[in-house]
C-alpha cells in the first residue's frame, strides 16, 4: 500500500485565506486497552464531554479568533481491556450525526490516544477516522494528536491529513501536543496548505516501562525530531513507540512525517525509522527491575527511606485492572513493616470497610476480582484505620465532571493497605495526602506504576521496578501473542 496520502484539496489563495473565518469541529477518544485484560470498558468507565465543557479543555483555541470551535464530543477512560462494543458504537453514532449537524467544516481535530480496541474487532481508531471523513468529505482538514503509545494503521493515516505524537514518556507535553496539533491545522488551513504524510511501521513492540524519554535511547532518539524537521523541511514528525499489551495485528512500533513534499517527507521517515529500529537493542528499564521478592528484599536493605516499588504488571494507567494483591500477599509473607500499599480497587471490600466503621475489625477477601485471570483473592485479618470519600478522577481539570470514590485505609500485620471503590492511580502527593497519608513516613511504598511520575520520583528515595503478574506483565517476550505481525522484536530476536 502507498504510505503516502496526498490532501485533495484545492489550495486556497494566501490573501483571501487570511480573511476567511474556519470552522473547526473538535472530538476524541482515549481508552488505552489492554486485550489481555477480561475487564471490559463502558459506560461506567467513561467521561463524555460535550459542548462548553469539552471546550474548556482546550484554552488555547482563543490564539484563534478568526476559528469558529464547534464541541462534538470527546469519551476518555482510564486504560483498562477492551471497549464494549456497543459503547463504541453509540458514540461513533452520535459523533457521525453531529458532523452532519453542524457541517460544512473546513477542519476537525481530534483529541485521541491511539491505542483503543473494541471487544472482538481491530483498528478502532482507522474504523473512528474513516467514519468521520466518509461525513466531512476529502476537503476537510483533520488533525490528531496522539499519544506515543498509540498504534497507527495504513487505514488511520488516510483518514487523517495531520498526526503528531507526544514526544515525552512521562507525557509532559500532552497540553504543547495537543496545541501543536492545532496549530498545525489552522496554519495549513489559513495558508491553503495541503499536507502530506509519511507513515512507516518499525517492528518494535517495547513495553511502555522501556519507553521512557528520561533516560537513554528514548532520550537521545526522541531529541532528533526537531532536527529532522529542520533538514527535511517538515510541517512536523513522531516517533510511537506504540502500545504492546494489544494483540492486533497493527501493533507496532512506527514512524510518522508529516510534509508538503512527499518524496523528501517519506525520506524523511525512513532516516526516523533507520534511527528508531537502530536502538532496539537499548531499551531497557531505568530502574533496578526484579521479581516482587528481590524488590521487597532490596527494599529492607536499602538504608534510606521511602523505597518505591512499582507493582509493575497490574498498572492501572497501562490497562491492568489494578486490583491484584500478589505484592501485598508478597509483603505480608515477608513480614514487611513499615509499608504502604497505594492502593487496591475494590469496592466490595471498601463497603466491607464503611460498614464496619474506623476501628473495627475486618475479615475479607481482598482484590482479584476485576482480573482472575492474573490474580485471586487474598484473605484478610485487619482493622480499619480511616475512611474517605475523594473526587475521581483525581487529576480532572476545573469543571470536569467528577465521580465519588469512597476509599478506606486498612491495617493489615502493619502494612497499611489503601482500598478503593475505582481503579486509581497514585501519581501525585495529594492523593496520599487527601486520604492523611504521608508516604515519606514509610520505609516501604507500593504504587500500580510503571516508570513512575514525576512527583512520586521525586519522594523516592530509590525506585524499584517489579516484574509483577497481571494484564500489562512487562516480561513481553513471553505473552501470548497471536495477531501481532511477526517477525517483531523483540519477540523474535533472530529476525
Ligand atoms: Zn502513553
Amino acid at each position: 500500500m502507498n504510505p503516502i496520502k496526498d490532501h485533495k484539496g484545492e489550495p486556497a489563495n494566501p490573501s483571501t485565506a487570511l480573511a476567511k473565518r474556519f470552522h473547526i469541529g473538535v472530538a476524541g477518544l482515549s481508552c488505552e486497552c489492554c486485550t489481555f485484560s477480561p475487564l471490559l470498558s463502558g459506560e461506567r468507565d467513561f467521561m463524555v464531554s460535550v459542548g462548553a465543557e469539552l471546550l474548556a479543555n482546550y484554552g488555547f483555541f482563543a490564539d484563534y479568533p478568526d476559528v469558529d470551535f464547534t464541541p462534538l464530543r470527546r469519551a476518555r477512560a482510564l486504560p483498562g481491556g477492551p471497549i464494549e462494543p456497543a459503547f463504541y458504537d453509540r458514540f461513533k453514532q452520535q459523533l457521525r450525526g453531529e458532523l452532519a449537524a453542524h457541517a460544512p467544516w473546513d477542519g476537525i481535530y481530534l483529541d485521541m490516544h491511539g491505542a483503543a480496541n473494541v471487544y472482538g474487532r481491530d483498528d478502532v481508531e482507522g474504523d473512528m477516522l474513516a467514519a468521520i471523513r466518509a461525513v466531512v468529505g476529502p476537503d476537510c482538514l483533520i488533525a490528531a494528536s496522539y499519544d506515543l503509545h498509540g498504534n497507527v494503521s495504513e487505514r488511520v493515516i488516510d483518514s487523517l491529513d495531520i498526526l503528531t505524537a507526544y514526544r515525552t514518556a512521562p507525557h509532559l507535553d500532552w497540553l504543547e501536543t495537543q496545541e501543536r496539533a492545532c496549530a498545525l491545522l489552522v496554519r495549513c488551513l489559513r495558508e491553503g496548505l495541503a499536507p502530506s504524510m509519511a507513515f512507516l511501521p518499525v517492528p518494535i513492540l517495547v513495553p511502555g516501562e522501556q519507553s521512557s524519554t528520561e533516560f537513554e535511547p528514548a532520550a537521545g532518539l526522541y531529541a532528533t525530531i526537531p532536527q529532522v524537521i529542520t533538514d527535511y523541511q517538515l510541517l512536523d514528525a513522531s516517533i510511537l513507540i506504540g502500545y504492546v499489551w494489544a494483540d492486533e495485528p497493527r501493533a507496532t512500533g512506527s514512524v510518522v512525517a508529516v510534509g508538503l513534499d512527499a518524496a523528501r517527507t517519506r525520506a524523511a521517515a525512513s532516516d526516523l525509522a533507520q534511527q528508531f529500529w537502530a536502538v532496539r537493542e537499548q531499551f531497557q528499564f531505568g530502574v533496578t527491575a526484579g521479581s516482587v521478592e528481590e524488590c521487597i528484599q532490596l527494599a529492607r536493605q536499602t538504608p534510606s527511606s521511602p523505597v518505591v516499588i512499582s507493582d509493575s504488571g497490574d498498572n492501572p494507567t497501562a490497562g491492568g485492572a489494578g486490583d491484584i494483591p500478589f505484592v501485598l500477599a508478597r509483603l505480608l509473607a515477608l513480614g514487611a513493616e513499615a509499608t504502604l500499599v497505594a492502593g487496591i480497587a475494590d469496592a466490595e471490600a471498601v463497603t466491607v470497610c464503611v460498614q464496619a466503621g474506623v476501628g473495627a475489625t475486618i475479615s475479607l477477601p481482598l482484590g482479584g476480582k476485576l482480573d482472575p485471570i492474573h490474580g485471586q483473592p487474598l484473605l484478610i485479618n485487619g482493622t480499619v484505620v480511616s475512611l474517605h470519600t475523594v473526587p475521581w478522577p483525581a487529576n480532572a481539570k476545573p469543571g470536569a465532571t467528577v465521580m465519588p470514590n469512597r476509599v478506606a485505609v486498612i491495617n493489615v500485620q502493619g502494612v497499611h493497605v489503601v482500598i478503593t471503590e475505582r481503579r486509581t492511580p497514585f501519581h501525585q502527593m495529594t492523593d496520599f495526602t487527601q486520604l492523611d497519608l504521608d508516604p515519606t513516613h514509610y520505609k516501604i511504598v507500593v504504587v500500580k506504576m510503571g516508570y513512575l511520575v514525576p512527583e512520586v520520583d521525586q519522594m523516592a528515595k530509590r525506585a524499584l521496578l517489579a516484574l509483577s503478574p497481571g494484564a500489562v506483565n512487562q516480561d513481553i517476550e513471553h505473552l501470548p501473542f497471536k495477531r501481532i505481525q511477526r517477525p517483531m522484536f523483540p519477540m523474535d530476536r533472530a529476525m
